[in-house]
């Protein structure tokens, strides 16, 4: 464990797992075309039985302290609750999921018995046109639905907001609004060039300073200490209401970075500026893994510079 940890101290104990590179939505911050997959898994993806496997051995050598289930989207994984309860029975209790939420009200109870603590849910707006216009398809409804069926179910809920300028800048204080009313958790995410939008994003970006001065046009804002490993810095309002900027690009959070990706063909990523994908699907030793997770870990960066390949295929 020792051996793995970089001069700056990181190591990796968050596992990110992507469970399939397909998804029901289409952002357009994700994904340049709308590929019109259906509502179903793709056959690329890894069995419950491969994954507890891999977990397995990651968790071995790394002891994490939490797996978050991501894609594409993860409520098309046919054999979810399974998995989860699977990773739980390996010792990790922290169990957390990022979706979409538009599937999440019909399965929500089901994956909080199988051991799901925490999910965020991305809701980039309240106005449907928006939403459209983000995601390629309607549903705001179906994820608000979902993200307050999870609430009533008593997992911890948070929102994500990718803020596009131009797009859904002008949902932030609605978002704001509903998160506060109904006391849940909202960061809004500075746009990252990745995938289509690699050395392409300035166009749309929407800076963290402009999110805190659109959000001062209602609110007086003060800002709380950052926590080690954190994505999120957090600002609380006067009123007592908080919430949270991921600010990859204005106040780069990788000198603590403590995550791993592992993708759906069994490839791992130590950093999202990675293109290069690791293979431990067929490792069979120990020594072998931790050369791999080395080879992980050499590959963090100081700074988010993005690549070619999109969070659909890395992982978000
Ligand atoms: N389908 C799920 C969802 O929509 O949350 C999980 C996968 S999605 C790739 C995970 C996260 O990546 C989401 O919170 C999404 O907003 C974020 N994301 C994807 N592309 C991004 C980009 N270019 N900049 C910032 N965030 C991005």
């Amino acid at each position: 464990m020792d051996k793995l940890k970089d001069p700056l101290g990181r190591s990796f104990r968050v596992l990110r797992v992507s469970l399939l590179d397909t998804c029901n939505f289409a952002c357009t911050y994700c994904v340049c075309e709308d590929p019109l997959i259906p509502e179903k898994m793709a056959e690329t993806t890894l069995s419950v039985g491969e994954l507890i496997r891999l977990i397995s051995n990651l968790h071995e050598t790394l002891n994490l302290q939490t797996v978050r289930l991501t894609g594409g989207e993860p409520l098309l994984y046919p054999d979810l609750a399974a998995l989860i309860a699977g990773i739980r029975s390996l010792g990790i209790r922290d169990i957390k999921m990022t979706t979409n939420g538009f599937l999440l009200a019909r399965k929500i109870e089901a994956l909080k018995r199988g051991g799901l603590r925490s999910i965020n849910v991305s809701l980039d707006a309240l106005d449907e046109e928006r939403f459209f216009r983000m995601t390629r398809r309607m549903g705001v409804a179906r994820v608000v639905e979902g993200i307050l069926a999870a609430k009533e179910a008593g997992v911890d809920v948070k929102i994500n907001t990718v803020v596009m300028r131009g797009e859904n800048d002008n949902e932030i204080l609605p978002l704001l609004d509903f998160a506060f009313r109904h006391g849940l958790k909202i960061r809004f995410l500075e746009l990252m060039g990745m995938g289509h939008l690699h050395g392409n994003a300035d166009g749309k970006f929407f800076s963290k300073q402009a999110m805190l001065t659109n959000i001062a046009s209602r609110y007086l804002v003060r800002e709380l200490a950052k926590r080690p490993g954190e994505t999120a810095t957090y600002y609380r309002t006067a009123c007592g209401n908080s919430f949270g900027i991921i600010a990859n690009e204005s106040q780069p959070f990788c000198s603590d970075c403590n995550r791993l990706r592992l993708d759906v063909k069994g490839n791992i990523y130590g950093c999202l500026s990675s293109n290069v994908p690791i293979a431990i699907a067929d490792i069979t030793t120990q020594k072998g893994l931790e050369a791999s997770l080395c080879a992980a870990l050499a590959q963090k960066q100081l700074k988010f510079s993005g690549s070619e390949l999109s969070m659909l295929t890395i992982g978000g």
